[in-house]
């Protein structure tokens, strides 16, 4: 069986007649329960996930990214040290890694995986909200959490005043006064940098380290003052900022940073049904075990950045899972080159999903209806033709239909409704994002409604689409009215079913068609789509785009 698929969906819409995933994205709330298949689902979005994700992205897998939202360094206002992104916010870099993997068909899904379980040879996760990815690959790149010293305010200022790794943030506080709270030997760690950047450095022993240990004794021969004694609380000026720290005994040491050693917990809890191995604890806290590929101890179950590396800065988190990512591509090509199988997921998941029950009313889509009311009948291509309403209905109006889909077993169903109704309906095998996929042929329609064609970095299903339509010929294209689906939800109790922003968008249509002056835009509008009583969630709107390309 090959498994390199996008969807299998549970769900039956009765509207429309596409391929589409119409019936995930009409109800477009988080409350949808939805079964996905995938080659690699990557848990966490952040460095390492998303690297990882670009690398499989492009080695045309099909990955689907669950993220919760909490990337490790969300506290800190700037990043410091990712070379090419110096002083970035840390929410930009995860902003321009999403948008990066989705011109390559990944999707990135707000959402959070809360439990594992091995479903024979593929990982089966289960998300918060109820729904589930199937994969042959899991990444695990969930980073972890720092846990802080309990120390009434150092919370409140952590990641601005309260720092923890000199690569990270000592630039910032350098030639200051800064107040190292060691809580154990390892905390000694980064004290020679933080002494290197400061003249005004002090350590504060508020743990289990011993005044006369030799590397304290050390740096209090190089000058830094060493206090032996309990931090209480950290203390702020009136407009909040860090002023000073005070001690158990009540003295109170001015201070403009205070630096401190967290201990790790690796966020791997949703995984502990996979029995993964983890090393030793050295004293911080103890990682998921990997080999040099980041393979884990389980079959199939990858880790990468933080979770497996708590020191990893971002930059070396990114590496990691790029690393990663690419081992990943070897394992799933290694695996397909001994099951002698071909790479043609999208296409055999889509086959799948036209295996059951009739998915959709048979009804031509509205839009269609409007739009074309007004052209006079000729030959007309519909792409991702589904179960064929649309193209049934331009059959029935004396259009010469050909109806395209990368399933055959759609275009099976519409062959069947076509000999029935005595309606010549042409049938295209075809990938849309395949090179040249509707054979170098010319229609005066070429019309797309809400077609699930995973996004391309070089809009390939796009050009292939205005390619097809004849001098002075109609382009029309209806998609979802996205912006609904990039609202940001609760991902404790919900998970998006699927990212629209990974197939290919009205948007995109209408850039290429603004780029080349051989078309002009006739129709680029919202429409309303009627709420059904039964479906609360059944309200996106369309967004309707038509253009005609110039006789020239
Ligand atoms: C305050 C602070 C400031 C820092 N500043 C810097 C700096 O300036 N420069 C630097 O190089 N490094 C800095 N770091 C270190 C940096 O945060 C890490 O190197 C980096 O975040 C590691 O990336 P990662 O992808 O492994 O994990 P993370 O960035 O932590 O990302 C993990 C992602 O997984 C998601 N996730 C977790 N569990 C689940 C789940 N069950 N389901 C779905 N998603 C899940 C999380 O929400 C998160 O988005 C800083 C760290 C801290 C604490």
């Amino acid at each position: 069986m090959n498994w390199n698929g996008a969807y299998s969906v549970l769900m039956h819409n009765e509207h429309t007649s596409h391929h589409s995933h119409e019936a995930q994205s009409h109800d477009h709330g988080p409350g949808r329960t939805v079964e996905r298949t995938c080659d690699v689902a990557v848990v966490g979005g952040s460095a390492a996930g998303l690297a990882a994700a670009l690398q499989l992205g492009r080695q045309d897998r099909s990955v689907i990214v669950i993220d919760a939202g909490e990337p490790r360094n969300a506290p800190a206002a700037h990043m410091h040290g990712y070379l090419g992104h110096e002083g970035l916010p840390p929410s930009d870099l995860v902003a321009i890694g999403r948008a990066e993997v989705r011109q390559f068909g990944v999707e990135v899904i707000d959402g959070r995986v809360v439990d594992a379980k091995r479903d024979d040879e593929l990982i089966r996760l289960a998300l918060t909200g109820g729904s589930t990815v199937v994969a042959r690959r899991i990444v695990i790149a969930t980073g972890l959490v720092d846990v802080l010293p309990e120390i009434e305010g150092l919370r409140e200022h952590w990641g601005s005043d309260v720092i923890h790794c000199p690569f990270c943030h000592g630039y910032e506080v350098r030639d200051r006064k800064v107040a190292m709270v060691v809580t154990s030997p390892l905390g000694l760690h980064p004290a020679g940098l933080f002494r290197h950047l400061t003249d005004d450095l002090t350590l504060v022993l508020h743990g289990d380290v011993e005044a006369d240990e030799p590397g304290i004794v050390r740096l209090a021969d190089a000058g830094v003052r060493i206090i032996d004694g309990s931090v209480a609380r950290l203390v702020d000026d009136s407009n909040g900022s860090l002023v000073a720290i005070e001690l158990v005994d009540g003295t109170s040491l001015d201070v403009d940073a205070v630096a401190v050693s967290p201990r790790f917990r690796v966020r791997a809890e949703p995984f502990s049904s996979l029995d993964l191995k983890m090393t030793d604890d050295l004293g911080l806290g103890r990682a998921i075990e990997t080999d040099q590929t980041g393979a884990t101890s389980a079959y199939g179950v990858f880790a990468a950045g933080n979770v497996t590396n708590p020191s990893a800065q971002v930059l070396n988190a990114a590496s990691d899972g790029a690393l990663v990512g690419a081992f990943v591509a070897f394992s799933l090509a290694t695996e397909d080159l001994d099951n002698e199988a071909t790479s043609s997921g999208n296409r055999e998941d889509w086959e799948r999903r036209y295996e059951g029950d009739v998915m959709w009313s048979g009804r031509p889509n509205p839009a269609l209806v409007d739009q074309v009311a007004d052209l006079s009948p000729g030959t007309a291509l519909d792409v991702g033709a589904g179960e064929g309403g649309d193209a049934v209905w331009l059959a029935e109006h004396g259009w010469a239909v050909t109806a395209s889909d990368i399933s055959q077993n759609a275009l099976r169903r519409i062959a069947a409704v076509s000999s029935e109704r005595g309606l010549p309906i042409d049938l295209l095998h075809a990938d849309a994002n395949a090179v040249d996929s509707f054979g170098g042929r010319a229609f005066d329609l070429v019309t797309a409604h809400y077609a699930s064609i995973p996004r391309t970095a070089d809009d390939r299903a796009v050009h292939n689409m205005i390619d097809a339509v004849a001098p002075g010929g109609t382009l029309l294209v209806v998609g979802h009215d996205l912006e609904p689906m990039r609202q940001p939800i609760d991902t404790t109790t919900a998970s998006r079913p699927f990212d629209p922003d990974a197939y290919v968008r009205v948007d995109d249509v209408r850039a290429v068609l603004e780029s080349n002056e051989e078309w002009s835009i006739v129709v680029d509008e919202i429409r309303e789509r009627p709420q059904a009583d039964d479906r609360p969630n059944h309200h996106i709107h369309d967004i309707v785009l038509r253009a005609m390309r110039g006789d020239g």
